[in-house]
């Protein structure tokens, strides 16, 4: 039911962590693989061996998302190297934790372009060709923070609550062009971001946690997996939490 045989996926931020397993997800699904990151060239480069590994083909392209410019470029590369667009992962994030009275301005600045503002650049670019093809699939990755507000976050939390409103805007504006725009919210999952978080607080995060353990990166790329194909077609404008039930 899954399959995305004949698909091309870009995944934004898929370097690392949660973006690195939704591109082989997708992969091993079927589809072709455009792996972007910001700076980590060796990590992706690994990334795209690994998708050859399932026998699909993969691309790596750097382009830093919160840059206007190079985020049209990078949908052009796509499509230049792929062939065509049909999935677009909006994966890419950052934090700069810190508690609002200590938050400079750079660090509110920062956060909101990469990880707001870089899901409307790619968004706009990619909408542009899916609307001419009348079909596509836009996934934005979120997060219970975005959903809940989280202590030392006030810039991630207002970045992942504005991509859903971005979210269900694009997915009013596009529905009629065939084109689905959803978003995956995880709770805490283990990755390089979250490998920093103190033994205490994981311990207390873990006591919210229904499920009682941190998501694994395979747990949310299953469900991009199942929002690109066709079991989700009549899906748009959802905003489904993969969190163990931290949010509820
Ligand atoms: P991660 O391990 O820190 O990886 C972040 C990825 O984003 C890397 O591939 C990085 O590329 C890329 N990136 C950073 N800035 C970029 C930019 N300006 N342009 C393009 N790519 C950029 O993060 P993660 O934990 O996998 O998180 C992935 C997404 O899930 C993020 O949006 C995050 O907010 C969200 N999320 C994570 C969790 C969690 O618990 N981990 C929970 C909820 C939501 P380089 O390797 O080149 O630096």
């Amino acid at each position: 039911m899954l399959t995305l045989e004949g698909k091309t996926a870009l995944v934004t931020g898929a370097s690392r962590g949660i973006g690195r397993a939704i591109a082989v997800e997708l992969a091993r699904q079927g589809a072709d693989i455009a792996v972007n990151y910001a700076h980590n060239a060796e990590a992706a480069l690994q990334v795209v061996a690994e998708i050859e590994a399932v026998g699909r083909r993969a691309v790596v392209l750097p382009a830093d998302v919160g840059d206007f410019a190079q985020a049209a470029t990078l949908v052009e590369a796509t499509v230049n190297a792929l062939g065509r667009l049909d999935i677009l992962v909006n994966n890419a994030g950052i934090i700069r934790d810190t508690l609002l009275l200590r938050m400079q301005e750079a660090d509110w600045d920062e956060v909101l372009r990469v990880n707001l503002k870089g899901a409307f650049n790619t968004g706009k670019a990619a909408a542009r060709l899916m609307a001419r093809q009348r079909a596509g699939r836009i996934i934005n990755i979120s997060s219970v923070s975005g959903l809940m507000g989280q202590v030392g976050q006030a810039n991630y939390s207002a970045s992942k609550a504005g991509l859903i409103g971005l979210t269900k805007s694009m997915a009013r504006e596009l529905a009629g062009r065939g084109i689905t725009v959803n978003v995956v919210a995880p709770g805490f999952v283990t990755t390089d971001m979250t490998e920093t978080l103190p033994e205490k607080l994981r311990e207390q995060l873990l006591m919210l946690i229904p499920l009682g353990r941190f998501g694994a990166v395979e747990d949310v790329a299953r469900v991009v997996a199942f929002l690109a194909s066709d079991a989700a077609a009549y899906i748009t404008g959802a905003v489904l939490p993969v969190d163990g039930g931290l949010s509820m």
